[in-house]
């Protein structure tokens, strides 16, 4: 797996390559418990990265995405990109971008799109997951939202990928902190360490669970 390699093809994205190694390993691993779910598949770089992981083994990734994208990146936004709005519309649209990364690495058997908000999709899931990628938008309620809704869907023995861990609020925004904190203060995982800004957290396959910490947006409600 290498990143440059992918890069040449995926080119917008916000990826370390210690970050995706560390995505196509986990995926890798946790294929082999059942399907992995991504929250924030955007131009598709770390959905390829995963899905290769998971193709090794036979695995699947679901990649959920609105594709119109987060708070940050609409116009006059930190994260504003102007190649990605569909002059059309006017708009963000990180769909067709997000699709050509999937085909250009042969991944449509392996990587399957949704086009939601990931909240929505959770209300029905029924599926438990074995790993958990939170990547999607970057202010509290989106990160909250996310972590609420998909950490009961996480299997015992899976694994909770979070990125974007800053210690240093001016250099990033402090939600995904405050996830990983909260996981970490449920009880409920083993912490296997920090690649660059990504937390990764192992459900353990025997829960004692601090159930107070688990909900984290009840608690700051
Ligand atoms: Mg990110």
């Amino acid at each position: 797996m290498d990143l440059r390699k992918i890069k040449e093809v995926v080119f917008k994205g916000f990826l370390a390559n210690e970050e995706a190694v560390a995505l196509y390993e986990t995926a890798k691993i946790a294929s082999l418990l059942g399907p992995c779910l991504e929250i924030g598949s955007y131009c598709g770089l770390s959905s390829v990265c995963l899905g290769l992981g998971c193709r090794e083994v036979g695995g699947l990734l679901f990649s959920i995405d609105h594709h119109r994208g987060s708070e940050e990146q609409q116009a006059g936004q930190a994260y504003f990109d102007p190649e990605l709005v569909d002059p059309r519309t006017g708009e963000i649209d990180t769909l067709p971008h997000f699709i050509r990364a999937i085909r250009a690495f042969s991944l449509e058997q392996t990587v399957i799109p949704i086009v939601a908000s990931s909240v929505t999709v959770a209300s029905v899931w029924k599926t438990p997951i074995s790993l958990l990628f939170i990547d999607g938008g970057h202010s509290f309620k989106a990160v909250f939202g996310d972590y609420n809704s998909w950490l009961s869907h996480l299997m015992p023995g899976g694994y909770l990928l979070i990125h974007d861990i800053f210690s240093d609020a001016s250099q990033g925004g402090q939600a995904p902190r405050c996830i990983y904190q909260l996981a970490i203060a449920s009880g409920l995982f083993q912490e296997m360490g920090m690649v660059e800004t990504m937390g990764i957290l192992k459900r353990s396959p025997l829960e004692s669970p601090n159930r107070e910490a688990i909900r984290a947006w009840d608690l700051l409600r």
